[in-house]
């Protein structure tokens, strides 16, 4: 993807997200024959720079995905990541904290998920439902979640000291394409199964979601970690939007070969 265009999708550190602000049908200019042939070469280079970053094995890369249900992180993961070697890539999907994960602060799951030097780590969900879902649905009082997103600035700074590159993706969704999704797995059984009794509830609450995003995503799109606004209402679009930004990552860490030992 044109370094501009990258551009556009990044949130400024400092500045507003505005999500209401950006189209979640936006196509980037691309037909969907097009992006598709571009997904497909930038997969290829993400596999190559996977190769040499498991090789030189100094640094990692962390891919973090949020998005509000049916927004399609599971369908990026599978898309961006097939033909990638899987030895190079864990995938931590994050539900609602359970037994220890309780016991613990909210960060200490999400430390142990990271990546190992030399992988890319996929974050499907992350610490930063503990900001926005936790707001919206009042799980912990708002003293609790609103001083987070500076433990969390800082926590993705260490990362970045100590050699974990972070991209943050926010997949876009519209409120309407949102509807037609969670309708589906009521209509479909190949899709049913995904379906929870919440999840209606959930769309009726999409504003407020969005709104948290929105100032989450503000207060915590900084240099050594940024924002990504992804318009996820057309899976081509996303799929290819998400392979640049991994593939732009690896290309800027520029990972190398290793001298091997000695031939004798
Ligand atoms: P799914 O990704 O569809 O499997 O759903 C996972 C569910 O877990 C979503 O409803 C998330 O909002 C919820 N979840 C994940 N992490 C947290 C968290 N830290 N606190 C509360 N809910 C969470
Ligand atoms: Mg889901």
């Amino acid at each position: 993807m044109p370094t501009a265009q990258l551009e556009q999708l990044r949130v400024d550190p400092g500045e507003p997200a505005r999500l209401a602000e950006r189209d979640p049908r936006d196509t980037l200019g691309l037909e969907k024959e097009e992006a598709e042939k571009q997904t497909k070469k930038l997969r290829e280079r993400i596999d190559e720079l996977q190769y040499l970053l498991f090789a030189e094995a100094k640094r990692a890369v962390l891919l973090l995905l949020q998005g509000v249900d049916a927004s399609g992180k599971d369908g990026v993961i599978r898309r961006v990541f097939a033909g990638v070697n899987p030895q190079g890539v864990r995938v931590t999907s994050f539900k609602a904290p359970v037994g220890a994960e309780v016991e613990h602060d909210y960060l200490w799951r999400i430390h142990a998920a990271l990546p190992p030097r030399g992988t890319i780590g996929v974050f499907n969900r992350s610490h930063y439902e503990d900001i926005v879902t936790v707001g919206v649905l009042g799980l912990f009082p708002e003293e609790v979640w609103r001083r987070r997103g500076g433990h969390i600035r800082e926590f993705e700074r260490m990362l970045a000291d100590e050699g974990t590159a972070t991209a943050k993706v926010f997949l876009n969704v519209s409120r309407r394409e949102q509807r037609e999704r969670l309708q589906e797995r009521i209509d479909d059984p190949q899709k049913r199964w995904k379906f929870r009794p919440g999840d209606l509830d959930v769309s009726e609450r999409y504003d407020e979601y969005l709104a948290a995003y929105d100032a989450a995503i503000t207060e915590t799109s900084t240099e050594w970690a940024p924002w990504h606004v992804v318009p996820a209402d057309r899976n081509w679009v996303k799929t290819y939007a998400t392979a640049s930004i991994v593939c732009e990552i690896l290309e800027r860490l520029d990972p190398k070969l290793p001298e091997g030992p000695e031939a004798s």
